[in-house]
Parts: C-alpha cells; sequence; structure tokens
C-alpha cells in the first residue's frame, strides 16, 4: 500500500511564527524536528496498519525542510523546487491514498494560525465552486484528477473544518487551537504525535470508506489578488475571466488543468508581490 504525504509546515503543534518555519537559525532547526517527528509519526501509524511505502512531498518554502536520513525508512523524498505540480508533485493514480501533514487554514479565516493560501503577499482568496478554500482544497484538485481519496490531514482547528468540504471521511487531526494568526494553543509535540499516530493508522484501516475529491462539473476558481494589477496579470493566462478589479475565475472541467492554473497565476503574480 502506496500513500503519498505532502508535507507543510504552519499546521505543526509548536509552530507560531514566521522565524520558526523560515530562514537559517536555531529556531528554524527546532520546527524543522517538529516537523519532521509528525511526519515520522504518521508514517508509523499507517505502516503499522499495512502501508508498505511512502513518497513525501516537502511543501514548504525551499521544499528542503526535510533531512532524508531523519525520515522513516520506508519513504522516498521529494524535495527542492521548482516542482511543476508543487504541492502535490509526485502524485499518480497508483497511490491508495494522500496524506496532508501541517496544513494550516485559508488566508481569510477567521482564527488560523499563520494563515495564507499559497501567496498571502498575492492571494487574498480563493473559491471553488463558491466555497472559500485553502491550500486543501487547492491541492484537492489534484487528488480529484489522479482519483486518490485523501484520507488524513493534520494542523489546527482551522485546517479540520476547511478539509471537511474535501475530505469528509478522512481522519482530521487537530494539533493546536489558533488563538489568532500568531498565537496558538499547542499540544505537546509527544502528545500531537502520539494522536497522528493513531489518526494515521486509523485512516489506512479506514480506506475503504475514504472517496477522492468530487468536485462539481464545470469546476469554478475564483482568484481575488491583494492588487488590482495582480488581477490583469492573471488575465495573461488562457481562460481567465475578469470579475472585478481584483478578481479572476478559471471554469472548466479539467480537475488538474484548474490546479495547474492557479499555480501559474501563484508564479506569474509572485514579481508584482515582492
Ligand atoms: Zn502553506
Amino acid at each position: 500500500m502506496k500513500i503519498y504525504i505532502s508535507t507543510d509546515f504552519e499546521g505543526v503543534s509548536g509552530i507560531v511564527a514566521w522565524e520558526q518555519i523560515l530562514g537559517d537559525s536555531a529556531e528554524y532547526a527546532y520546527g524543522c524536528s517538529l516537523l519532521t517527528d509528525e511526519l515520522n509519526a504518521a508514517m508509523d501509524g499507517a505502516a503499522a496498519a499495512g502501508a508498505t511505502s511512502f513518497v513525501v512531498n516537502d511543501s514548504h518554502a525551499s521544499m528542503r525542510n526535510l533531512k532524508p536520513r531523519e525520515l522513516h525508512q520506508q519513504a522516498t523524498l521529494i524535495s527542492g523546487a521548482f516542482k511543476p505540480l508543487y504541492m502535490m508533485q509526485g502524485l499518480d493514480s497508483s497511490f491508495d491514498a494522500v496524506f496532508f501533514i501541517g496544513y494550516h487554514g485559508s488566508i481569510g479565516h477567521e482564527r488560523a494560525i499563520l494563515s495564507h493560501s499559497y501567496n498571502p503577499k498575492a492571494i487574498w482568496e480563493v473559491k471553488i465552486n463558491g466555497t472559500i478554500v485553502g491550500e486543501s482544497g487547492l491541492n484537492a484538485l489534484v487528488a480529484a484528477h489522479f482519483n486518490v481519496p485523501i484520507a488524513l490531514v493534520t494542523g489546527d482547528a482551522a485546517t479540520a473544518e476547511e478539509a471537511e468540504w474535501i475530505a469528509p471521511a478522512a481522519e482530521r487531526i487537530v494539533v493546536k487551537e489558533s488563538i489568532s494568526r500568531f498565537a496558538a494553543t499547542n499540544l505537546h509535540p509527544e502528545v500531537a504525535c502520539a494522536r497522528i499516530r493513531e489518526g494515521a493508522a486509523a485512516a489506512v484501516r479506514r480506506l475503504a470508506e475514504q472517496q477522492p475529491p468530487r468536485f462539481s462539473d464545470p469546476i469554478e476558481l475564483e482568484v481575488t489578488f491583494l492588487t488590482a494589477d495582480m488581477a490583469a496579470m492573471a488575465c495573461w493566462i488562457d481562460g481567465a475571466t475578469r470579475l472585478g478589479p481584483r478578481t479572476i475565475q478559471f471554469r472548466g472541467s479539467d480537475s488538474l488543468g484548474m490546479f495547474q492554473r492557479f499555480v501559474t497565476v501563484v508564479n506569474l503574480t509572485r514579481g508584482l508581490a515582492e
């Protein structure tokens, strides 16, 4: 049984500030150890329930947060950038399940630690078929294309809430409660890991109940930016319709194509966001 794991960072217990997940400090190194422990807990739990191999996609910032030697021995690590499928690079239809580890809430959520939707300097809000989504919902477009269920999601309570729409039967493990965008009540790391281990095992045991994400056809992907210039730039992409000064929409049946357009938007507007 093959499990695909996309790891972010903001949703790890103990993480409440950008300094813990970016840069080259002792704080960052400590943050990496917390992430690694939660990731290994997920793999240990899944392996105990019958999973045999893991592909881990390091999906945060530099995408070089994880150290290969520190990972579960059945893990293959995708690290570094550029990756065409970004946070979902490496997924294909040969996998039995997707895990999202250390995920976080969307930029507009009322109480979500370090909230953002791909780029906090450019993306104000994203909707799929009218529902506000964060990274879990966007990345679910790729899981839908390859027909693989999202079986485990870990992060704060906002993450769990937002994942319900795309993966209602997933094990959703809450490791911290966000107080604001830069404060949270965190479980002890060992307790967080124990819960993730149990959740991953349960996710594998209940795999028959899990369905791949489904999006109604056509998919309407709406992106609102911080500035009108960003929306104008996004309209260079074929198929983009301007809905308002700062809002564009893509419409189509192909979930992978929708995701690729979104990733193109993120990369294209990066120059205006810096
Ligand atoms: Zn993220």
